[in-house]
């Protein structure tokens, strides 16, 4: 359509169809709107969103379309943009309203690494989510994992058992707060809770903590299935997970709290670490050659480390206190699919761990890790799973998490400096040799 100035202003509808519910896209088609001074509308439906101005004039329409993509939400994708006229109607203001009960055929969002701002409350004592672990917003949390059907709104989602608290739903219904619509909203007072199997009397973390200081291996329920974790410096842990896990030769995934932890023990490439700390936030497999070296149990006879950051609230608190890597593997006997549901992980994992951390927020679908390596300078998936699936390409700007709220100084930081003390088992100076490299399919399979 040709840009005609001056000319009418007249109801005009905009079909945006993507990636565009679930992520906060409403709200800022709102603010957008409201900058701009435009009447009408907004909603989800089953084709993905339908905005409505009652009085627009195409200047104003090519205005809201250019300041809308340059605001996009960090996990929104716009596939097109159909504009067209409609018949008029009244609004005094522009509205968000609820998702009409069509034929649904928009696009599933994946799940999405804890935001910035999100992580930063987790650690705030003075903030009401203060070490609650199943914090989250409209720019992180799980969605793919939780899913029953479509639209996604939380009544069609594991969540739909927690009933909102009275500020969960003030916030959940405040176009202006980044947990509008944020449809897995959570809080201690509302929201799931986490507990160690059969240990009713113990703080469910610091029973963790100690498992893993210990050298015992902890079953844990995560965002899409359950996990193994061990001390990844603690060989006769390691070599245990193995024998227990009958996985006698596939590498480990590992899990560090940042990205100082990783570089330890790997050179981390620009488009690695972009990726890395991407909402995604994949398994990266990396040059095992950095100033320390784990047990050669972790990834026998290979070059390779699999890496991943925390990418759930219970991840960053469980490795808050951890300078040296966690081992994070699938929790499932070798061969067998990931475990999902607390009966199930009850039977199969009790024989695997010393302690199993369970939650009550269902997982729906199971979602694997994804696995990634940079190869000549392009990011290549080697298992398209959490992060990627089912979305069919990745969002516009895969490593951007939202500048949003009092976070955006302490975004870019890490928890907390790296400890320079390290402890044995097995820890050792680089010896400098490079072993053998895995091929890209035997990582496919990486537990
Ligand atoms: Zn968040
Ligand atoms: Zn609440």
């Amino acid at each position: 359509m040709t840009r005609s100035p001056g000319s009418a202003e007249a109801a005009t509808a905009l079909r945006i169809r993507g990636l565009v519910q679930g992520v906060g896209f409403r709200p800022t088609v709102w603010h957008v709107a409201w900058q701009l001074g435009l009447t009408g509308d907004v909603r989800n439906d089953g084709e993905g969103v339908l905005v409505r101005f009652s009085n627009a004039d195409e200047t104003q329409v090519d205005d809201f379309i250019r300041a809308l993509r340059e605001r996009l939400p960090p996990l929104a994708v716009i596939d097109s943009i159909e504009r067209y006229p409609i018949a008029p109607f009244g609004a005094g203001d522009f509205d968000i309203v609820a998702s009409a009960a069509t034929t649904p055929l928009t696009g599933i969002v994946p799940d999405a690494a804890t935001c910035p701002a999100c992580r930063e409350e987790i650690f705030d004592a003075n903030d009401r989510r203060y070490r609650y672990p199943f914090t989250n917003c409209a720019h992180c949390g799980p969605r793919l994992s939780i899913i029953r059907a479509i639209p996604y709104d939380r009544a069609n989602t594991s969540m739909a058992v927690f009933p909102l608290c009275e500020r969960c739903a003030a916030e959940y219904t405040d176009p202006t707060d980044r947990r509008y619509h944020a449809q897995p909203n959570a809080c201690p007072a509302c929201g799931p809770r986490i507990w160690i199997d059969n240990r009713p009397d113990v703080e469910p973390l610091q029973a963790a903590q100690a498992c893993l200081r210990d050298g015992g291996i902890l079953a844990l329920k995560g965002i899409g299935g359950f996990h193994l974790a061990c001390d990844a410096g603690n060989s006769k842990a390691v070599r245990r997970l193995r024998q227990r896990k009958r996985r006698y030769a596939k590498p480990f995934a590992l899990m560090a709290r940042d990205l100082d932890v990783i570089r330890d023990y790997c050179t981390v490439d620009a488009l690695s670490g972009q990726a890395l700390r991407s909402p995604a936030a994949p398994i990266v497999l990396l040059p095992a050659d950095g100033k320390y070296r784990l047990p050669d149990a972790i990834a026998p006879d290979s070059g390779e480390l699999g890496f991943m950051l925390p990418y759930s609230p219970l991840h960053h608190l469980l490795l808050a206190p951890w300078d040296s890597p966690l081992v994070m593997t699938s929790g499932n006997l070798s061969d067998e699919p990931q475990c999902i549901d607390n009966a199930d992980a009850g039977e199969r994992l009790a024989g695997l761990a010393d302690q199993v951390l369970l939650h009550d927020r269902e997982i729906v679908n199971r979602v694997d890790d994804s696995v990634l390596r940079v190869m000549a300078g392009q990011p290549r998936p080697l298992r398209r799973a959490r992060g990627y699936a089912p979305a069919p390409r990745l969002p516009q700007q895969p490593g951007r998490h939202p500048p949003c709220g009092r976070t955006a100084g302490a975004a870019a930081k890490d928890p907390a400096p790296p400890c320079p003390y390290r402890r044995g088992n097995g820890r050792e100076r680089s010896a400098g040799r490079s072993p053998p490299r895995l091929s890209a399919w035997h990582w496919t399979v990486l537990g």
